[in-house]
């Protein structure tokens, strides 16, 4: 194994990226297709890509947006979320996640996670519910699925809603289904950073038509006609804003790539398995290394690699991920935690010590769909070494 890099010259340039996006000619053609169409902005190559991601994960509908943290903002809007309401959400999780509460006035409050998901779970939740819970976000970090059936059984007798934040999920399965189909709202995200791309751009799943047409209404300032159908029409057509809306609208030239992208989604998830598997087996011999894994109820697409650093480490995390740093590999911190961060420094907080402990010792390994097998010896050879195993 090298520890040297002996890819590139230039200065400053990460040879082994945390993640590359897969994208290829035919995402390009698409796009210039929707370019020479004359029809960018929100038309039909969006209602094609929400059929096709609803009929891919088995949900009843799809809205396309802008991003997941629209997504999770317009699930809570349908759920009649607001003021004096309490949402419980993982601090372990990205920021949106948090977010999306106190976009509707509502107030975040943090579950603990469990070591071996890194998820809230329904033992984690049950001990922060109060009569203010109207609502859980359950997220599936790093693609791995989280036991919605037991949140469900919690939740379900005392009326409070789920919302999956599913923004690394796609392509992970919840017992023998791919996850997007188990709850009444599910948004994913389709980010670079995530496993299909559409640059940026999300997608809320839902089961119920009514608030699938009041999502698209909520996505577009309000209004009860969309722009692509006024465009469409051969008579007058004269919309009305029947609530306050947004502009949380995904592009035409996002579609024609998503729908490429969704295409490519069982090779992609195949071949991180693989090559998450390979990262397993080249760890398996380091003491007290906790690598991410399947739990029993399903898959995970593996959109991030973790790793928790043992207790007793003879260095610190960051030191660990500034050595790959050097040795041009651009590995990240694992999971952050957002009621350490100033923005919620003002939220009451209950200890959440798996959180902590997590955000602390964990860090993200590189895995990209054209990785090759000398890149993941070379990001295990820096880890090893500055382990102290041979
Ligand atoms: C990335 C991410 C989001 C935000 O997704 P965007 O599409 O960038 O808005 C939300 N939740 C989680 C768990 C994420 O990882």
């Amino acid at each position: 194994m090298r520890l040297q890099s002996s890819q590139g010259g230039q200065t400053g340039q990460q040879a082994i990226p945390i993640i590359k996006p897969w994208l290829g000619e035919e995402e390009a053609a698409a796009a210039a297709d929707v370019i020479s169409s004359g029809w960018i902005a929100q038309g039909p190559r969006v209602a094609e890509f929400e059929r096709a991601v609803a009929a891919s994960v088995g949900a009843a509908h799809g809205v396309a947006l802008s991003s997941c943290t629209a997504s999770l903002h317009l699930a809570l809007v349908v759920l009649g979320i607001g003021p004096g309401d309490e949402v419980v959400v993982p601090s372990l999780s990205f920021i949106a996640t948090a977010n999306a509460p106190r976009y509707v006035g509502a107030k975040p409050v943090f579950a603990d996670v469990t070591e071996s998901t890194q998820n809230i779970a329904a033992e984690t939740i049950e001990p922060v519910l109060t009569t203010d819970t109207k609502a859980v976000i359950l997220v599936h970090q790093a693609g791995v699925p989280a036991d919605i059936d037991a949140v469900h059984d919690l939740c379900d007798p005392l009326g409070i809603a789920v919302v999956e934040d599913a923004a690394c999920a796609i392509g992970s399965t919840y017992r023998g289904h791919r996850i997007g189909r188990h709850s009444d709202l599910v948004a994913f995200s389709f980010h670079p950073r995530k496993v299909i791309t559409t640059g940026e751009g999300g997608m809320l799943m839902t089961t119920r038509p009514d608030w699938a047409d009041r999502i698209r209404r909520l996505r577009e300032h309000g209004m009860n006609v969309s722009a692509a159908s006024r465009h469409e029409s051969r008579y007058l057509l004269i919309e009305e804003y029947l609530e306050t809306g947004f502009n949380y609208r995904m592009t035409d030239i996002q579609a024609a790539v998503g729908l490429v992208q969704l295409r490519r989604l069982d090779a992609m998830v195949t071949r991180r398995r693989e090559l998450a598997g390979r990262y397993r087996e080249a760890l398996a011999d380091v003491p007290g290394l906790q690598v991410v894994d399947d739990p029993p109820w399903g898959t995970t697409n593996y959109q991030s690699f973790w790793v928790v650093l043992p207790d007793d480490l003879p260095t610190s995390r960051n030191d660990i991920l500034r050595a790959m740093m050097q040795e041009r590999v651009s590995p990240r911190r694992g999971i952050m935690a957002a009621h350490l961060e100033p923005a919620f420094a003002d939220e009451a907080v209950a200890s959440l010590p798996v959180t902590e402990r997590l955000t602390r010792q964990s860090l993200l390994l590189p895995l990209f769909h054209t990785m090759e097998e000398s890149d993941q010896e070379h990001v295990v050879a820096i880890l090893k070494s500055e382990l102290g195993v041979a």
